[in-house]
């Protein structure tokens, strides 16, 4: 991707305030103090007559340059000081996307000290967040935010907002299966090998009254040789509580053509966007299983 491409979502990013003390009054500040104590610093200019500053809502340095997320604690930076963040700095083998020099051993602390003193809104204030949490945390808090709307997985709908249960329910009936919210009871649905995805809705558990509202997905991913990799996943709906992930348990279990079942267990992870999701527990489903119908058996138990 190059970097003169932006992704739609980092525009969002409106509330870029911050609250910082005016250094006018004081123009140098000895080397050898700054260099052994900058936090000591910063303190003594909160101490001065203060103003200000404002930040560009479409500044781009508080980006990283590679993944448009917003930095985090730590900021790398090349030699010529372009900066980027530590997850890329791995992804592009250490190597400066812009020109070529080693990145990922040198930190860039001015811009790091300036993005801790930073606070802003979640992005998901519009769905009822009224979290304000550090800038350096936003990306953590947004991904874990109660708030977040869901959008629908079927191609032809264009709904997002927080009550996706209700709507797949309301407008896509037909095509969703419930599932019984307790490890005991078996769902069996037939899966097609073309179908890219089942949308499972979870009953309220009987004995606790939990998980209703909880949307999960059946995915049918490529990316295998010779087969198939079914996986669950979560697409919305409350944690389950007692489970340290807050993740759903499932069991599932694929029947074809050949002798024998295929079986899985494991945790739903939650997803909010589909589009370069990676399942990293999967069951694979040969070739072989799917003739000669195209379609295989898969019984699924959550709780
Ligand atoms: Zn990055
Ligand atoms: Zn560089
Ligand atoms: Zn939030
Ligand atoms: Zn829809």
């Amino acid at each position: 991707m190059s970097p003169a491409r932006r992704s739609p979502g980092i525009a969002q990013y409106q509330y870029r305030e911050i609250k910082m003390r005016s250094t006018r009054t004081r123009k140098t500040a000895p080397k050898a103090a700054a260099a052994v104590a900058p936090r000591k610093k910063a303190k003594a200019f909160m101490d001065e007559e203060g103003s200000k500053i404002w930040m560009d809502p479409d500044s781009l340095s508080v980006e990283c340059a590679i993944c448009y997320m917003p930095f985090e604690a730590e900021v790398f930076m090349c030699k010529n000081g372009h900066a980027a963040c530590a997850k890329c700095c791995v992804r592009i083998n250490r190597k400066c996307w812009c020109c070529g020099k080693p990145i990922g051993d040198m930190r860039c602390r001015p811009l790091e000290n300036v993005l801790a003193e930073m606070n802003t809104l979640c992005r998901f204030s519009k769905y009822g967040c009224t979290e304000v949490v550090k800038y350096i945390d936003k990306s953590r808090h947004e991904e874990a935010c109660p708030r977040a709307p869901s959008g629908c997985p079927f191609d032809v709908c264009t709904y997002r907002g927080l009550l996706l249960y209700k709507h797949l329910l309301d407008e896509h009936s037909g095509a969703v299966t419930s599932v019984a919210n307790n490890l005991r009871d078996t769902t069996r649905l037939p899966f097609d090998k073309s179908a890219p995805f089942r949308v499972l809705v979870l009953e309220r558990a009987p004995d606790t009254g939990e998980g209703e509202g909880s949307v999960l997905l059946l995915l049918n991913g490529g990316g295998v040789l010779s087969g198939r990799s079914l996986s669950l996943v979560c697409l919305a709906g409350p944690r389950p509580e007692g489970n340290s992930d807050g993740e759903l348990r499932y069991k599932m279990e694929v029947r074809g053509s050949e002798p024998g079942v295929l079986s899985l267990e494991g945790t739903a992870p939650r997803v909010r966007e589909l589009e370069g999701f990676e399942a990293k527990m999967f069951l694979f489903v040969p070739d072989a299983s799917w003739a000669p119908t195209d379609r295989v058996s898969v019984s699924i138990r959550i709780g």
